[in-house]
């Protein structure tokens, strides 16, 4: 294997541009396992150079109109698979109702890179520190797969199985992510540690919760970089849940938080070093959610 960025994809490949869903679906079928699809090419292209991977079929979904939309409903908000993280950006709707999202995204590499790489790309290739990951789980959205033999939808949550592993069959796509309408008096909030702005995360998590009275309901914390998938941190948010938001009661989330996660030593950070920023922006990013149903914010 190269262990370097060559700039040389050096293997042959076939190459497709469908125009539709049902095309891209009809050779993925005809090519199984060895084909794989082309979305922006930030992951995927780096991954063949290095020859990490090596499809013998590159389906590039980038020409296909009906999967770059941002369609706001009554019901929530639907995202076509090849939307680009850039489009996302610069969406009122994306800013106005799950500004945790938006923020995970503004914070995403480069705008270089944002230009050029999807959704539906960063929860495909499945890296457990994907930054649209854990925002998309405390929404409670969804991904909608696709086939030759139909269509399935499960939530983001179950969506992740391993690291740059997916419960994506064999021949199915990404087409849409559907993101629902936040209650009144929720709010939200995301977090990334990285080591420089444009690297991926050490640890990054996102918040909601809603306030009815003095205290919190529906709270849902998820957390990336700090296990083998995206993962929520339901014993925190079960000490939280119902209950008045302290200042003592936030900083002891934070810690539970931080004993639920299995992280691991890598190249980006430590396990001890991911334990114990763990404690600290989970904190804060309650803080941040809170301080945002107070002064009347939305989701
Ligand atoms: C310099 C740099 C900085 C980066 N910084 C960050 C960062 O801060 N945070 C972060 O999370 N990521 C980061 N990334 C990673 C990458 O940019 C994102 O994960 C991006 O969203 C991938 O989208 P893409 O469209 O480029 O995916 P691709 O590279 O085209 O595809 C990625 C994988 O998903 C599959 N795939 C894509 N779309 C679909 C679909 N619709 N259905 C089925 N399978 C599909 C592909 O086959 C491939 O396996 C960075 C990358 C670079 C190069």
């Amino acid at each position: 294997m190269n262990r370097f960025n060559t700039h040389i994809i050096p293997v042959a490949f076939e190459y497709h541009e469908p125009r539709t869903i049902r095309e891209a679906l009809e050779l993925l079928a005809r090519w199984g396992e060895d084909a794989k699809i082309l979305a922006g090419g930030t992951d995927l292209l780096v991954q063949m150079k290095m020859r990490r991977v090596e499809p013998k079929c590159l389906i590039n979904i980038k020409g296909i109109p009906e999967l770059d939309y941002i369609r706001e409903g009554p019901t929530g908000v639907r995202i076509g698979a090849a939307t680009r993280l850039r489009r996302l950006e610069r969406s009122g709707a994306i800013k106005r109702l799950f500004p945790a999202l938006h923020r995970a995204i503004r914070w995403m590499a480069s705008v270089q890179v944002r230009n050029m790489a999807t959704i539906g790309g960063n929860l495909c290739n499945a890296s457990p520190a994907a930054d649209t990951a854990p925002p998309l789980i405390v929404y409670g959205a969804r991904v909608k797969l696709a086939s030759v033999s139909g269509e399935r939808t499960l939530p983001v949550e179950d969506f992740f199985t391993g690291p740059g592993q997916t419960a994506m069959r064999p021949g199915e796509m990404l087409t849409e992510i559907w993101i629902p309408r936040q209650p009144e008096v929720t709010g939200s909030a995301f977090i990334k540690v990285a080591r420089t702005a444009m690297d991926l995360a050490k640890v990054n998590v996102a918040v909601a919760l809603t306030l009815k009275g003095w205290s919190a309901f529906n709270v849902r914390i998820a957390l990336g970089s700090v296990a083998p998938t995206p993962m929520r941190a339901r014993e925190a948010e079960a000490a939280l849940e119902g209950r008045p938001p302290t200042e003592d009661l936030l900083r002891r989330v934070g810690e539970i938080a931080s004993e639920e996660i299995r992280p691991i030593t890598d190249v980006r950070s430590t396990a001890e070093y991911r334990r114990e920023v763990t404690k600290v922006i989970v904190a804060d990013a309650l803080r941040e959610a809170l301080g945002m149903v107070r002064v009347g914010g939305v989701a």
